[in-house]
């Protein structure tokens, strides 16, 4: 099938002034060479811990970033190419579902302004058949037309990112970007939330990359699963394959500290040496060697290319 997304060689560098006085100059290698490809109604997950790059990534697709490199292309459509109307086409059919519900959504807008805002912008609906659209998409997201003439500080957690979802739907996107859409819930609203996001590509057909730091979040939903660390793949595989059989020592660490509900099953908890580099003084050969506990010779000088395995199985790492 013809992917719909298409990411290739993306790169974001942004410069930092180094020293304090002698204006040194610096990158800060936010995504650095990231590839990947979604198809069609497919969900790939985008995993790894905050300042890994996967929000800058998100922000690239949309292009509200300009990249430093690399190529993005929606269907046909090279992104970073496209012309104001071209865009403005791409930003109904790419939509994006922010971290923070608390943030993203503007205090002073009523729930009927928010969602309705894009289709007045896109010149979809407006009058009654705004409302009625409105009230539709409410509805869509287990919320009802009652609360169309509420303000977010009126609701919960939970209920402004079913706003802010219905916010995404209303233009009619195909691809939605959900940037850890579930990090700021409580952990009883997440399953919630998720389990909306899984009925809604049923109902609408939707294409998701869905972002999280945490590998438990994107189980269920994902059908792939791409492991990010300083701004680089590290692993992507299916989803099954990925839980049952990581190969990168950073993805058994992250898996390992999910907790099992089989009491059959046991898995050791992979402690990590240190937080994450900097960025800027990104570590030569893999970038994971200060942190790996499988680190060997030429681990700390040669770096590692992101390679298929097995089918559809990719590791960027010495051991295979
Ligand atoms: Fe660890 Fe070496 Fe593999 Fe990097 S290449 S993940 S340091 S074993």
């Amino acid at each position: 099938m013809e992917p719909l997304l298409v990411v290739k060689d993306l790169k974001k560098y942004f410069p930092v002034k180094r020293g304090l006085w002698f204006g040194e100059r610096a990158d800060v290698r936010a995504v650095d060479g990231v590839s990947f490809a979604i198809a069609r109604g497919e969900t790939l997950g985008l995993v790894g811990e905050s300042g890994c790059g996967k929000s800058t990534t998100a922000r690239l697709v949309l292009r509200l970033l300009e990249p430093t490199a690399g190529e993005v292309y929606y269907g046909k459509t090279p992104v970073f190419k496209a012309n104001r109307e071209e865009m403005h086409q791409l930003r109904r059919k790419m939509q994006i579902v922010f971290q923070d519900p608390y943030s993203s959504l503007d205090p002073r807008m009523s729930v009927k302004e928010i969602v309705g805002e894009g289709l007045v912008i896109h010149r979809l609906a407006r009058g009654q058949e705004k409302t009625e659209r409105v009230a539709e998409l409410l509805e869509m997201v287990g919320l009802g037309p009652e609360h169309m003439g509420r303000y977010p500080h009126e609701f919960s957690g939970g209920q402004r990112q079913r706003i802010g979802i219905a916010r995404a739907l209303a233009v009619g996107p195909e691809l939605l970007i959900a940037d850890e859409p579930v990090s700021a819930l409580d952990v009883s609203i997440q399953a919630q939330v998720i389990n909306l996001f899984e009925d809604l590509q049923g109902q609408l057909g939707l294409t998701y990359l869905f972002i999280a730091h945490d590998l438990r979040v994107v189980k269920h939903i994902s059908d792939r699963v791409a492991v990010m660390y300083l701004g680089q793949i590290v692993e992507l595989a299916e989803s099954d394959e990925l839980y049952r059989n990581p190969l990168h020592p950073y993805t058994q660490a992250l898996l390992s500290a999910i907790p099992v509900t089989d009491p059959k099953t046991k898995r050791q908890r992979i402690i990590l040496e240190g937080d994450p580099p900097s960025p800027i003084q990104v570590p030569a050969g893999c970038r994971f060697h200060p942190r790996c506990p499988k680190r060997f010779d030429p681990c700390d000088t040669e770096t590692p290319v992101l390679r298929e395995v097995s089918p559809g199985h990719w590791v960027s790492c010495h051991l295979y």
